[in-house]
């Protein structure tokens, strides 16, 4: 009798700790972007160390990635283009070397080296006209990522051109977000969400033993989400230009730019990518802009574990295969 009282009060005090698992969530800004770190965890002291993990994570990959800050490896790239090669991280070339793998995938529809015709064109509301078609061409030809030179032996990376320039602003947040969670996962954390500004991650599972889900919404009727779906252990990426477009003769203009053309995306207005990485779906849903809706759902649809939702202009929702939402 004696036992079963222990054993019951046992069980009473392990129901009571696993109940005790609450959501904690930190708003805050890195890589210049909003990020939302959310961590289940016994009490917000275990929650606030743990969200301070991924922050750290998060911050030293910035130092490593960011092509604004000086002294990042990245810079040293982009300033010695067309000059000499420059012997990186490990952690530095893998990327770039999975981004040329991207570039292929999507036939230059993503390609880092786009960063040269950055100075071309501004989102922000401050471009008037169209740049002229003679600097838009000579923007282009500092583009490619056939001319990004890897060297395995050395981990060196040399930018064939001078004035070539690689940035990871479609990819970056998504490999962060990746870290960030890979960190926590090895450091015990049961679950979580890492949102970089619309990169969602996720594993485990909510306190109440339910999965965590994202809502779509149509940038169209931003108030009015018409699907709700799980993401299990996995992570989903929205590209939307409802933020940073310019419009000329009633044509809207995405701040992602085809690298072939030199010209922003057109026709696309949201783009969402479902995929076991955020660092794949972060590109592939800026891809998917640059492609466009038919050769970008052609394209998802032979990739496997890969989904997609896309939203036109028209306000069109169209899926990859295995999404069945309905989009009335
Ligand atoms: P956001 O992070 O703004 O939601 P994306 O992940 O699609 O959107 O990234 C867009 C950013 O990627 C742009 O602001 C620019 O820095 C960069 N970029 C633009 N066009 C391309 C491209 N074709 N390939 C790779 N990067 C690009
Ligand atoms: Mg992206």
């Amino acid at each position: 009798m004696l036992q079963k009282i222990v054993l019951f009060a046992a069980l009473l005090t392990f129901s009571a700790s696993i109940s005790a698992q609450e959501i904690h969530k930190r708003v805050l800004k890195l890589m210049g972007s909003r990020f939302e770190i959310t961590v289940v965890a016994q009490d917000s002291i275990m929650a606030e160390a743990d969200i301070d993990l991924a922050v750290a994570e998060i911050t030293r990959i910035e130092k490593l990635i960011s092509s604004w800050d000086p002294n990042s490896q990245t810079s040293e790239i982009n300033r010695n283009a067309g000059i000499k090669p420059v012997a990186v991280a490990e952690e530095l070339y893998e990327l770039i070397r999975r981004a040329k793998v991207i570039s292929e995938l999507t036939d230059g529809a993503f390609d880092i080296s786009y960063a040269s015709m950055d100075a071309l064109w501004k989102f922000d509301g401050s471009m008037t006209k169209m740049p002229d078609s003679s600097a838009v061409k000579a923007s282009v030809a500092k583009v490619g990522y056939k001319k990004v030179i890897l060297n395995p032996v050395d981990h060196s990376v040399f930018l064939k051109l001078p004035g070539m320039k690689i940035g990871f602003g479609a990819i970056g947040k998504g490999y962060a977000a990746d870290k960030a969670k890979a960190l926590l996962m090895e450091k015990g954390v049961a679950a979580g969400i890492i949102n970089a500004s619309g990169d969602m991650n996720t594993w485990g599972k909510q306190p109440d033993g339910s999965t965590w889900k994202v809502a779509i919404t149509n940038p169209m009727n931003k108030n009015n989400a018409f699907a709700l779906l799980p993401i299990v252990e996995s992570a989903v990426v929205t590209s939307g230009n409802y933020e940073k477009y310019v419009t000329f003769s009633g044509t809207r203009y995405t701040h992602i730019i085809d690298p072939r053309t030199g010209y922003p995306s057109t026709g696309i207005v949201s783009a969402t990518v479902f995929a076991p990485k955020a660092e794949l779906a972060d590109a592939l849903a800026t891809s998917v802009f640059v492609m466009g809706k038919e050769i970008g759902l052609d394209r998802i649809n032979q990739l496997p574990q890969i989904e997609c939702i896309i939203i036109d202009d028209q306000g069109n929702i169209s899926t990859s295969e295995n999404i069945k939402i309905d989009t009335k």
